[in-house]
Order: C-alpha cells, then sequence, then structure tokens
C-alpha cells in the first residue's frame, strides 16, 4: 500500500447526515428549512458550509450536536444516531453566548461541571485552555469588562475545554471587527496546524466565502428557501493562505458560479 492509499484508508467517518429534512410549523403551514441534507464529514478535515443568511445553517449545526432534531432524515455520529446532546462535539456560538453574571473562568467551567467532571480535572482544563486563548490574567474578569474578540476567545476556551472530537463553529468572527477576527482566525489555524486542539474534525458556518476558503479544506455551497446543499469544492491551497493570490481567488470563482 503506498502513502496515499494509507492516508484514504485510515480516513474514518466522524459524522454522517443521511437525508435531513427539518420543518416548522408556523401559523397553519409548514415552513421546510433543510430539505435533504446529506454529507459526510470525516476525520482529519476542516468543513465550511456557506450561505445565505435564514438558509438554515444555524438550525443544521444545532441538529449536529443534538441541540435539535430532524422532522426527517438521520444523522449519525461514528454509526449511532444522535439523539440528545452529543458529548463528543461543541459548539462556538455567533454572539459568544456568555453568562454575563459568570466570571471567564466560570463560563469556561460550565459545561464541564454540567457533564458531571472532578473538580481537579476541570481546574486542570479551565487552566489550559485560558492560557491557550490568550486569556490569562482575565480569569476574574466578567464578560461586560472584555471586548467582542476577547469574549470570543471565552467562547473558544468554553468549547475546547469540552475537547470535542468535533468542533462546530456558528459564524464564530462574524461579530467582531475585521483586524481582531483575521487575528483569531489565524491563532485558530495555528492551533489546527500544530495538532494542538484536542479535535478531529471542524465544521464552520459562514456567510464569508473567503472566510470559508480561508479556513478549510472544503467549502459546502447552500442555497436557501428551502435549505439546501447546492455543491462542494476542494481547497487544496497551502496554509497560511493569501486571498489576493490568483490561485485563491480562481475558488471564490467557483463558489461564486455555484451559488449564483
Ligand atoms: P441561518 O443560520 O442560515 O441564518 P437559521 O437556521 O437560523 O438560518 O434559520 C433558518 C430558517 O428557519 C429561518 O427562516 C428561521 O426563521 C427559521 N427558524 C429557525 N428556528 C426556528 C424556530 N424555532 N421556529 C420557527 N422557525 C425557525
Ligand atoms: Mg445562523
Amino acid at each position: 500500500m503506498n502513502s496515499q492509499q494509507e492516508s484514504i484508508n485510515s480516513k474514518r467517518k466522524i459524522l454522517e447526515v443521511r437525508n435531513v429534512y427539518r420543518t416548522y410549523h408556523h401559523e397553519d403551514t409548514n415552513i421546510v428549512v433543510l430539505e435533504d441534507i446529506s454529507l459526510d464529514i470525516y476525520e482529519g478535515e476542516f468543513t465550511s458550509l456557506v450561505g445565505p443568511s435564514g438558509c438554515g445553517k444555524s438550525t443544521f449545526l444545532r441538529m449536529i450536536v443534538g441541540l435539535d432534531r430532524p422532522t426527517r432524515g438521520e444523522i449519525l455520529y461514528r454509526g449511532e444516531e444522535v439523539k440528545g446532546v452529543n458529548p463528543k462535539t461543541a459548539l462556538v456560538f455567533q454572539n459568544f453566548a456568555l453568562i454575563p453574571w459568570l466570571t471567564v473562568w466560570q463560563n469556561v467551567e460550565l459545561g464541564l461541571e454540567a457533564r458531571g467532571m472532578k473538580k481537579e480535572e476541570r481546574e486542570r482544563r479551565v487552566r489550559y485552555w485560558i492560557d491557550k486563548v490568550g486569556l490569562d490574567g482575565y480569569e476574574n474578569a466578567y464578560p461586560r469588562e472584555l471586548s467582542g474578540g476577547m469574549k470570543q476567545r471565552v467562547g473558544f476556551a468554553r468549547a475546547l475545554a469540552l475537547e470535542p472530537e468535533l468542533l462546530c463553529m456558528d459564524e464564530p468572527f462574524s461579530s467582531l471587527d475585521p483586524l481582531t477576527s483575521q487575528n483569531l482566525r489565524e491563532e485558530l489555524l495555528r492551533l489546527w496546524g500544530n495538532k494542538e486542539l484536542p479535535t478531529l474534525s471542524i465544521i464552520m458556518v459562514t456567510h464569508s466565502i473567503e472566510e470559508a476558503i480561508f479556513m478549510s479544506d472544503r467549502v459546502v455551497a447552500m442555497s436557501t428557501h428551502p435549505g439546501r446543499i447546492i455543491g462542494e469544492i476542494k481547497v487544496n491551497l497551502p496554509r497560511p493562505r493569501n486571498p489576493r493570490d490568483e490561485e485563491f481567488q480562481e475558488i471564490v470563482d467557483k463558489v461564486y458560479s455555484l451559488i449564483v
């Protein structure tokens, strides 16, 4: 077996989404938000989902982590149907979703307590991830005392402290200013590239095609009303990527031509 075959054979499927529909009931009508979504996620992959506002991206991520259920179809995690909150996943939210009356430390620790983890292990993880995301010294600060970028660092620390195999991120950079968001993107990619994350695969939802191409190995495009997958583009460019490069722009054009 050559090394290429080896790497294909060793790539294991982590998530399998099979013909998923999500319908909401509103004033006697059924609104189909997601229609016939199928997607496989493999170990080692960074996948982005791009699509316009309202196409069901957040709904889809919520189903993957087990906060919502499909109306039809199934979602399998390592072959097992996702029925409740999936402990192998963690979610980073667009608006940080921090608890205002808890400190940075307490916000990061909260999810670990909910999972019944022992105090010693909780403290080890909270300390480690607060440090890793650059929040050292801010342990006792409250969210209102932090800038947007620092708040999202707490969001990352909280998710990563759960040591998820599959990290899900819902537009994690879109409420930050351009410089802050670019710094955070690069830091996350550095941790991912150096294998410093406890995470095997990442799914990021975004409405920015450039951001998706900058970060991921694969861009899955969605259309709206109802939300459907309309195509997928692989991104084989070496990292760090430069959005001004011609090859980068060619991929941007390819994704746009899928969507339009
Ligand atoms: P996106 O994240 O792509 O902007 P969402 O997943 O948030 O899209 O929402 C997709 C559609 O589903 C929207 O039209 C929204 O109004 C609708 N929707 C989402 N959650 C609910 C809900 N709990 N009840 C009714 N409609 C919902
Ligand atoms: Mg959303």
